[in-house]
């Protein structure tokens, strides 16, 4: 018989088995996975008397929180559709994605209505906004607590589904453009946290921090894989690291997700401070190219297990992993962090291969370059109502990533850029992120980003932006000469520019369309 795969089931099982367990730990709220769950049924029984059905979309601006949280269930119990919605954007972005994914309802956190308040009558599909924590009352508001007190904690009567239908409409990062919306179905979500459990070996002795916005695809996938095996879950609404240590150490977590940029100042924060840190950590998970220094600082200093994923909003997310096989295990410690450093190999479940323009796998040399591919379960359905992008990315059945990379003799996959970001200087190519890895390697440098800057002679060539750590000084000839040591010359930065901070997205990412505007303009800070 075919039992349709769908999210309500991982909540279901958490309840059954985990039912007494503490499921969330927020700021001022702590629950158990039978506690959570009548909050989620408050929830649905309130969204159906907004008139919430199938395949609507209910918004959430927030940041991690128990309603957050409980909202992705709450909504799935009707059909209906979770999007959230990133943080850290303008008010008229607002407006766009809204107006773009034809919000019924919106949930704001108090914090954040200030975003939405000045907009709010440009919203041409939100019937109701809805504010979490609200210390005011807001005009035209309802106030959430005193809302979903009215309604029954008794289980709400599921809305029949079949897995293809879409959970989620998710925007991307807009690291490289205007965010687009992602349609992702229950099957595509549901495979992705079989796998994700897995491969993270997550099980009901975690506790996990939630230190990615939920509203971002990784964040995104936690309610998922955590919920259904009973982990206990720390919310965290800022993210810094004395918080994250302080947090690490009284709730004993175990596991936590975070982008390199936020491990980055954990661990110039443990350098300096020497915050105890509890031997309960065993894992950190991160994208974003680690070079291998960054992934030894890691292991060394902190002392936590590093495991580097690959993914992207379009793929559920994650569809690739580097980490270390039983074969390896043998060699040098810096061998290994070598290799973790890596984008490594497939998730179970995703089918990755690099092909060069003709759609022919290049060899397995580690030289030869050519664009990440992939079919999974996990590939979204599309684009929401941009077809011409959707057939753009998803091509002969392949969902083409963008992302370039080479392949070494052991099938591992490295990423050398995204195919917006390479350098291309004299007819050569050159990864912004291995000029990167050498410029994080030098004892002054905090962050670090490499892109191209038009060059009369060479068409392009590289240039640095650098923020220094605290009372560092380093001139633009020293770090020239440092990364002319370490890398060919036409690799090394040809300018250099330092600044006290790095545009990033919400989720931490270095956003490198900005730094080229910015130096178009000549606008960057400092
Ligand atoms: P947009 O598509 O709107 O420009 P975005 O691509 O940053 O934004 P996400 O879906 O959040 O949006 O990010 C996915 C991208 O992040 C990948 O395509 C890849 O370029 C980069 N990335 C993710 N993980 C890694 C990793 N482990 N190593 C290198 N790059 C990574
Ligand atoms: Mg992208």
């Amino acid at each position: 018989m075919h039992v349709p795969l769908i999210l309500t089931d991982f909540l279901d099982r958490a309840v059954k088995l985990y039912g007494e367990k503490m499921a969330v730990v927020d700021d001022e709220n702590v629950c158990t996975y039978k506690e959570l769950n009548a909050r989620v049924n408050q929830l649905s029984y309130g969204l159906k008397t907004l008139t919430i059905k199938k395949n609507d979309k209910v918004a959430y601006l927030m940041p991690n929180t128990l309603e957050m949280l409980e909202g992705f269930y709450g909504v799935f119990q009707l059909g209906a559709i979770m999007t959230p919605l990133n943080t850290r954007l303008k008010p008229s972005d607002y407006v766009f994605i809204l107006n773009h994914s034809e919000s019924k309802v919106l949930f704001v956190d108090e914090e954040l209505y200030h975003l939405i308040q000045p907009i709010r009558d440009q919203l041409t599909t939100v019937n109701e906004i809805i504010v979490t924590a609200a210390k005011d009352k807001h005009d035209r508001c309802l106030d959430y607590d005193e809302w979903l007190r009215q309604f029954p904690k008794t289980s709400f009567p599921r809305i029949k589904l079949e897995e293809t239908d879409i959970a989620s409409l998710l925007y991307t990062s807009g690291t490289t453009g205007d965010p687009k919306g992602v349609m992702l179905t229950h099957r595509s979500n549901y495979l992705h946290a079989l796998s994700t459990m897995h491969h993270l070996r997550i099980s009901d002795r975690d506790t996990l921090l939630h230190i990615l916005p939920m509203f971002h695809v990784n964040g995104w996938g936690s309610p998922f894989h955590y919920t259904a095996n009973g982990a206990t879950q720390v919310m965290l609404r800022k993210v810094s690291a004395d918080l994250i240590f302080e947090k690490i150490q009284k709730q004993k977590v175990t596991i936590a997700h975070m982008a390199p940029t936020v491990l980055n100042s954990l661990i110039e924060y443990y350098n300096q401070h020497k915050p105890k840190v509890e031997q309960a950590m065993r894992v950190v998970i991160a994208g974003s190219a680690p070079p291998p220094a960054f992934v030894a600082k890691v292991e060394d200093h902190l002392g936590w297990e590093f495991i580097h994923v690959y993914g992207m909003t379009e793929t559920s997310p994650l569809i690739t992993t580097s980490q270390i096989r039983s074969q390896h295990l043998h060699l040098p410690k810096e061998e290994k962090h070598r290799m973790k450093s890596k984008t490594g190999y497939s998730f179970i479940g995703s089918d990755v291969k690099v092909v060069d323009s003709k759609g022919k796998e290049v060899a397995t040399n580690g030289k030869e370059i050519g664009e990440i591919v992939t079919r999974t379960n996990g590939v979204m359905e599309g684009y929401w109502k941009n077809p011409e992008a959707t057939a753009q990315a998803i091509r002969g059945g392949w969902f083409h990533t963008g992302d370039l990379a080479v392949v070494d003799e052991n099938n591992t996959i490295e990423i050398v850029d995204r195919k917006k970001d390479i350098i291309i200087s004299g007819g050569e190519n050159i990864s912004s992120i291995e000029v990167e890895g050498v410029l994080y390697e030098h004892p002054a440098v905090l962050e670090a980003a490499v892109v191209a800057v038009p060059h009369e002679k060479w068409g392009e060539t590289p240039h640095a932006v650098i923020v220094l750590k605290e009372d560092m000084l380093l001139t633009e000839d020293e770090i020239i000469a440092f990364a002319r040591e370490k890398l060919a010359h036409f690799k090394a930065p040809k300018s250099v520019r330092f600044t006290d901070s790095l545009p990033k997205t919400a989720s931490g990412k270095i956003q490198k369309v900005e730094i080229r505007k910015a130096f178009r303009e000549n606008t960057l800070s400092k």
